[in-house]
């Protein structure tokens, strides 16, 4: 976490992972630092109100000139790639839905996003749940 605001629509974390190394997933040579993306995710609602994490996502780039990967993006445990929601804030949202009959239309109102993004998520993990993914 580098910083945390308070806006009109909730909390605003923002964070970015330390540098590390990794390799290109075509040839596993290790890749150079290339720039960072800014890639926003709803987390679970604190002090009443949605929270936003605004993370700089890591990008690498394979410099070997015959390889096919040219950027590896920073894939993290938090989210899966092109997510809107993170995956604790989805585990959080199918255990209300599960142990408190919640709705998922509330639930959605307290995360900040659409019933239908939530309603996705929560399918996944009820799926991951009962072991059919
Ligand atoms: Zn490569």
């Amino acid at each position: 976490m580098t910083a945390v605001a308070q806006a009109a629509t909730g909390l605003i974390v923002h964070g970015q992972t330390a540098q590390g190394l990794t390799g290109c997933p075509a040839c596993g040579v290790a890749a150079v630092g290339h720039r960072r993306r800014r890639v926003r995710l709803h987390d679970i609602p604190c002090c009443g109100g949605p929270v936003r994490l605004v993370r700089a996502k890591r990008l690498w780039q394979c410099r070997v000139g015959l390889c096919p990967t040219t950027v590896v993006s920073e894939q993290h445990s938090l989210a899966g790639k092109r997510a809107i929601l993170t995956n604790r804030a989805i585990r959080w949202a199918t255990d209300a839905v599960e142990k408190c009959d919640a709705s998922v239309s509330a639930l959605s109102h307290q995360l900040g996003v659409s019933w239908r993004v939530l309603l996705k998520g929560i399918e996944t993990e009820g799926r991951r749940r009962v072991g059919r993914l």
